[in-house]
C-alpha cells in the first residue's frame, strides 16, 4: 500500500482505528454481518462505478446497494429482462409519427413498466405484448450507462454516438416509456442522482410526469430554473375516473398542488391535457348531420372547465393533445371503467387511422379552439402536441400555438432551451434507429422554420362549422 493511501485515511481518535476509506470507493450501505449470497450483477455495477469515480469530475453519492437489494430480492424468481434496464437514452424522431417533435431526445430512469399503470398507456400496450410490463415491477436503469455517456461526451475527446447531439445541448425529455417520478424513486433515488448529474453538466431537460413527487421539497431542491421545465400530465381532474383509468398515479388534485408549488417557486410549469378524451361522440360539436338514437352519451373525464382549475393553480401554460387509442388500450379502459368508450368514436375514423380509435380532424380542432378561447380568458398560454395525431397536425394547428417557435412552449421561458431535436439531420437520426424502422423524409421538410404560413393549411371553415350553424351543439358560453 502506498504512502499516499495512508495519507487519505482519517487520523485515529481515542485509539480507535477507523475502517480504511478508498478515495474512489462508491458509497454503499454498511454490509450485514451475515455473509450475503453472491450478487454478480451488483458486483459488476459497483466495479464500473469505482472506475467512473476515479475518472470523472462528477462526484457521485449514489447508493449502489439498491441494485444489490434488488438482485437478492429477485434471486429465486428473476425479473424478466434482468434487474436493471439498459439503453436509457433514445432519439426517436426518425419515425414518421414524431419526426417534427422538438423534444424527441428522450431518457427514462426506470423501465419495463410504470407503477401508475395507466390503462391508455402506449408503453404498457407495447411492453405487455412482449411480457415485460411490470413483470413484476419497473426496474431502475443502469446509472453507470448514463454517467459514462455524459463523462465521455463532456470530459473526454473519445468517440461517442451521442457527442454531436449532446454538445449542442439538445434538451432531454425525461419520462417516455415510464415515469421517472414514480414514488418508488424515494427508495431507489436513481432520478435524484440523474438530476444532480444534469446540473453538474448544465444540461437542459423537460420533465413529463403523472406524479406529484417532483413537488416535494427535496426534489425541488435538485431542480434548476435555468435548465428545466416541468409538464404535468393531467388528462382530467375527475379523480373518481382517474382512479380507474390511472390506478397507480397520484390524484389530479395532488398533481395540481405540486404544479402550483413549482410554478410559484418560479419554475416554468405546464399542464398537459394529454391524452385528451372526447366529451361527446365524434361530430357532436361540428357535424351538422349528427344524429344519435336516444340520449347522447357524455364522458365526464376531460373537460373544458379544466382550464379554470389549471389557471387557479398558477400554471401558465396548457398543452393539449387529443388521444388516439389502440384496441389494447380501449379494452383496458372498458374493463377498468365498465363503460364502452368505443361509442364515442365513429367507425370511418377508426378505419382511417388503421384501427386506432381516433377523432375526426374537424372535431379535434373544435376542442382545441374551445380550450384556447378559455385559455385566452384566463391569460394562459395554449399549445398543441401533435404526437399521435399525424404530422399534418403539426403544421395545421400552429396558428393555435401561443409560442410560434416551440409547440411545447419552453423556448424563451427557460434560458438554456436554445436548440431542439428538429435540428438533427436525418442522417444523424438514422444512427439511432434502423433503416427498417425509420421513415425516409424529405430532409428539407425537417428544417422548415415554424409558423411559415405556406405550410399551414387551414382546415375547411372550421370556425363557421363550430360557431355559425345552429344545428350544431355548443358548450355554454363562459
Ligand atoms: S405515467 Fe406515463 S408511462 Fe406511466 S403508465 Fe401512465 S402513461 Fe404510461
Amino acid at each position: 500500500m502506498s504512502d499516499h493511501f495512508h495519507e487519505l485515511q482519517p487520523k485515529p481518535k481515542n485509539n480507535i482505528i477507523p475502517f480504511p476509506i478508498l478515495a474512489s470507493e462508491p458509497k454503499t450501505k454498511r454490509a450485514n454481518d451475515k455473509p450475503l449470497p453472491p450478487t454478480p450483477i451488483y458486483d459488476e455495477l459497483i466495479g464500473e462505478a469505482a472506475k467512473l469515480n476515479k475518472l470523472s469530475k462528477y462526484r457521485c453519492d449514489f447508493d449502489y446497494t439498491v441494485y444489490r437489494d434488488l438482485e437478492l430480492r429477485y434471486k429465486q424468481s428473476p425479473i424478466r429482462g434482468g434487474i436493471v434496464k439498459s439503453n436509457p437514452i433514445k432519439l426517436v424522431n426518425s419515425h414518421a409519427t414524431c419526426q417534427q417533435c422538438l423534444y424527441a431526445f428522450e431518457i427514462d430512469t426506470y423501465g419495463r413498466g410504470c407503477t401508475h399503470n395507466c390503462t391508455y398507456c402506449y408503453a404498457k400496450a407495447e411492453l405487455t405484448v412482449h411480457g415485460y410490463w411490470n413483470n413484476p415491477i419497473p426496474v431502475p436503469v443502469d446509472l453507470n450507462e448514463i454517467r459514462k455517456i455524459f463523462y465521455t461526451v463532456f470530459e473526454t475527446k473519445k468517440a461517442s454516438k451521442w457527442r454531436e447531439i449532446m454538445e449542442r445541448k439538445i434538451p432531454l425529455r425525461v419520462g417516455c416509456m415510464s415515469d421517472s417520478f414514480m414514488w418508488m424513486d424515494t427508495k431507489y433515488k436513481v432520478t435524484q442522482e440523474f438530476l444532480k448529474l444534469l446540473n453538474f453538466y448544465q444540461y437542459p431537460y423537460t420533465i413529463i410526469t403523472h406524479s406529484d413527487l417532483i413537488g416535494r421539497d427535496d426534489y425541488i431542491a435538485l431542480l434548476r430554473k435555468d435548465l428545466c421545465s416541468v409538464q404535468f400530465s393531467i388528462p382530467s381532474t375527475n379523480d373518481g375516473l382517474n382512479k380507474l383509468l390511472e390506478p397507480g398515479a397520484p390524484s389530479a388534485k395532488r398533481r395540481l398542488v405540486a404544479a402550483k408549488k413549482l410554478s410559484q417557486a418560479g419554475f416554468w410549469t405546464a399542464v398537459r391535457i394529454n391524452p385528451m378524451f372526447p366529451i361527446y361522440p365524434d361530430g357532436y360539436f361540428t357535424n351538422p348531420n349528427f344524429k344519435w338514437d336516444g340520449a347522447v352519451p357524455k364522458l365526464e373525464y376531460s373537460s373544458f372547465e379544466m382550464v379554470d382549475e389549471v389557471a387557479d393553480s398558477s400554471c401558465k401554460s396548457i398543452i393539449a393533445g387529443f388521444g388516439r387509442f389502440s384496441a389494447f388500450a380501449m379494452n383496458n379502459m372498458t374493463r377498468a371503467t365498465g363503460m364502452d368508450l368505443r361509442q364515442f368514436f365513429n367507425k370511418a375514423e377508426v378505419y382511417k387511422s388503421r384501427r386506432d380509435y381516433h377523432f375526426s380532424e374537424t372535431e379535434i380542432r373544435y376542442y382545441y379552439e374551445e380550450l384556447k378561447r378559455r385559455c385566452n380568458k384566463r391569460d394562459l398560454d395554449f399549445t398543441v402536441c401533435y404526437i399521435g395525431n399525424g404530422e399534418d397536425q403539426f403544421w395545421k394547428h400552429q396558428d393555435l400555438w401561443s409560442n410560434k417557435t416551440d409547440c411545447c412552449n419552453i423556448k424563451g421561458k427557460v434560458r438554456s432551451f436554445e436548440t431542439d431535436s428538429r435540428e438533427i439531420s436525418f442522417e444523424q437520426r438514422l444512427k439511432f434507429s434502423t433503416k427498417k424502422t425509420a421513415t425516409p423524409i424529405d430532409p428539407d421538410r425537417l428544417h422548415v422554420p415554424l409558423d411559415t404560413r405556406e405550410n399551414i393549411k387551414p382546415l375547411n371553415s372550421l370556425s363557421q362549422l363550430s360557431k355559425g350553424d345552429s344545428s350544431i351543439h355548443s358548450e355554454p358560453p363562459l
